[in-house]
């Protein structure tokens, strides 16, 4: 019989009842080290208090009002992270997908407006996640996600990650954007290297094309600046966001220059949540957090420790740990073994992370974690990685005996 909930997740039977921090805890009071913090999304643990106190406040005075009202907090909002970013204006979604979905309509429309509508394609990446809508399993290319779903969306092109040349190639009279993850996340936590992230600034500038960033996971402090293309000291045109920014609670925008989002005019877009007061009171709570003095100097100090603790773990584990990768606290360690029995034994010790392609284990802890998480995480991985050598020797003696 079917399950109520629709099977597509194989869900993990455990179930928590109360967070705290990076912790979880089960009725039965057992306590786990929460390294999958929602899929970085809780960026600053469960039950924030200055997050709680935003929304609790917000709920007792206005849950819901129609975008055709003005609505204070994503005034508020929307003026904080045009003071944060390169941004112009943004629409606000209720998820990743949604932010994205609006960042390729905009794109297509800037060249409509330009009197180009030809130019409605869009250069993508090998690897790429960008969300679960027709449009976002086409944009990400992954042949499981687009399996049975009828005729792929067209207007997408997809090219190595990483590959200039490449995207030169890809660049024809009907392209008009190029859409990637400065981090790929889902894709097995591979950075773009700055330099590629400049060039394709430049080759979009050349080519009149728009240059859309995904940082939905890798976006609002995750990689210890507010937003991962500040490293590469470059400004996109259009960027979607989603995940960290609402702290948990479901909110994404697609943010963009005024130039870009010329063409989106009053009625072209909406959406019946998007930018909901709730949703807004919490999203300007995280960003009192992530956007005050210290704290993405924070992040980048913390990734540093941890980064240090893993290293240590390549040395002791070398059958299990191939490889350290990944920026600020979005970091993957690539196994040997299969990387599903890698967070299996994790969860043996009480410390839960979500895997990634390329046989990843994928870190994401809450932004705010101090020495303590760190340390507790050192110790749950040690005993991991332990339980999986001890069954390699147990299967190798096996092999010998048989
Ligand atoms: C999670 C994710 C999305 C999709 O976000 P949803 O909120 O699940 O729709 C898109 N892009 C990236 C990079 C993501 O990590």
């Amino acid at each position: 019989m079917i399950d109520p909930i629709l099977p597509t997740y194989n869900r993990v039977n455990l179930v928590f009842e109360r967070g705290e921090g990076a912790w979880l805890f089960t009725r039965e009071g057992q306590r786990y080290l929460d390294f999958t913090a929602g899929i970085a999304v809780n960026v600053l643990g469960h039950a924030h208090p200055h997050l709680v106190a935003a929304l609790t406040e917000q709920a007792g005075k206005l849950w819901h009002m129609s975008n055709v009202f003005r609505i204070e907090g994503g005034e508020r909002l929307a003026e904080r992270l045009k003071a944060a970013t390169f941004a112009d204006t943004m629409f606000f979604t209720n998820s990743g997908a949604e932010a994205l979905e609006c960042a390729i309509k905009m794109a297509r429309k800037y060249h409509t407006a330009n009197g180009a509508p030809e130019r409605y394609r869009i250069i993508t990446f090998e690897g790429a996640f960008h969300g679960r809508t027709l449009a976002t399993i086409a944009a990400g290319g992954n042949p499981k996600y687009l399996a049975g779903f009828g005729p792929e969306t067209p207007g997408f092109d997809q090219v190595p990650f990483g590959d200039i040349e490449a995207v030169k190639a890809a660049i024809g009279p009907e392209t008009g954007g190029i859409l990637i993850e400065p981090v790929q996340g889902e894709g097995g936590v591979r950075s773009a290297s700055w330099p590629f992230l400049r060039e394709l600034r430049a080759l979009a500038d050349e080519h009149g094309l728009l240059l859309i960033l995904d940082e939905v996971q890798c976006g609002v402090g995750r990689t210890g600046k507010f937003f991962a293309h500040e490293w590469a000291g470059i400004t996109p045109d259009i960027m979607a966001v989603a995940k960290g920014i609402g702290g948990g609670f479901p909110v994404g925008a697609c943010l963009a220059k005024e130039e870009a989002a010329k063409g989106m005019t009053a009625g072209t877009h909406g959406s019946t949540y998007g930018g909901n007061p709730l949703a807004m009171s919490v999203a300007n709570a995280v960003l009192d957090v992530v956007l005050a003095n210290g704290f993405l100097d924070h992040v980048q100090a913390t990734s540093a420790r941890l980064r240090q603790r893993l290293a240590e773990l390549k040395d002791r584990h070398p059958a299990v740990v191939a490889e350290i990768r990944g920026e600020g606290l979005l970091l993957g360690i690539r196994t040997h073994v299969p990387n599903t029995d890698v967070v299996a034994a994790m969860r043996e010790e009480h410390m839960l992370a979500p895997t990634a392609s390329d046989n990843v284990v994928r870190l994401l802890p809450p932004l705010n974690i101090g020495d303590a998480e760190i340390e507790a995480a050192f110790t749950k991985l040690d005993a991991a990685f332990t339980r999986i050598e001890n069954g390699l020797k147990d299967e190798a003696l096996k092999g010998a005996a048989a």
